[in-house]
């Protein structure tokens, strides 16, 4: 069984993918990381990606499959994947539903519910850390970060027009493909209107069923 997450900008689903993979024993599929290791790789797949990038291009869906084709070939017998941010529209969800049924690999998905004006909140309030980038929720109030000391500002594409724009995306692309897997009782949700701590909880108490988490 593997696990396809979603979540709204500001869910925290960034942070709780790493959680989850740890307690759950999950391998996370991050496209950039994949990307950067086919493209060193001397093979036919390897190729298209570099002259893809080297071209400075959008990296097609079809292609993007093939990617984690690859990815699910190279994990090893029963182990589980984490999908995070895939599949994010409707084309997605086709291709990825073919791929899946392909290989043989069943999978659940698991939202991370939040409101619209609390992912508004949330967005509009967070810091960055102007060194090591680290992202610090409106709650976190101090001047400086708890990593590195660096000093925090508000994220240049955190303007209200931007993360309007980043939400209604997420509302019109990715929304339909959640209910989609609703419909067909593929989906499992938490309540994302918590502390990071209770959100983990949550989601190791809803996913155990299916993935022996370790408790805390
Ligand atoms: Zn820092």
């Amino acid at each position: 069984m593997d696990l396809v997450l979603f979540g709204m900008q500001g869910s925290g689903k960034g942070t709780q993918s790493k959680f989850i993979a740890e307690r759950c024993g999950l391998t996370i599929f991050e496209t950039g990381a994949q990307l950067r290791r086919l493209a060193d790789e001397d093979s036919d797949l390897g190729r298209k990606v570099k002259s893809i990038l080297n071209a400075g291009n959008l990296v097609p869906s079809e292609v993007v499959m093939e990617i984690i084709a690859d990815f699910l070939h190279h994990l090893p017998e029963g182990a589980s994947a984490l999908f995070d941010g895939i599949p994010r529209s409707d084309d997605q969800q086709k291709l990825f539903d073919k791929l899946m049924a392909g290989e043989n690999r069943d999978f659940m998905g698991l939202l991370i519910e939040l409101s619209e004006k609390e992912a508004l909140k949330r967005l509009t309030t967070r810091r960055i850390c102007s060194k090591c980038k680290s992202v610090f929720p409106s709650f976190y109030t101090k001047a400086t970060c708890e990593n590195c000391g660096g000093e925090l500002t508000t994220r240049h594409d955190d303007t209200p027009d931007a993360i309007r724009t980043r939400l209604d995306t997420f509302l019109q692309k990715t929304l339909p493909v959640i209910n989609a897997y609703k419909a067909r009782g593929k989906m499992l949700t938490v309540n994302g209107e918590q502390g990071i701590e209770g959100v983990t909880k949550d989601i190791v108490e809803t996913l155990n069923p299916y993935f022996s988490c370790e408790e805390k």
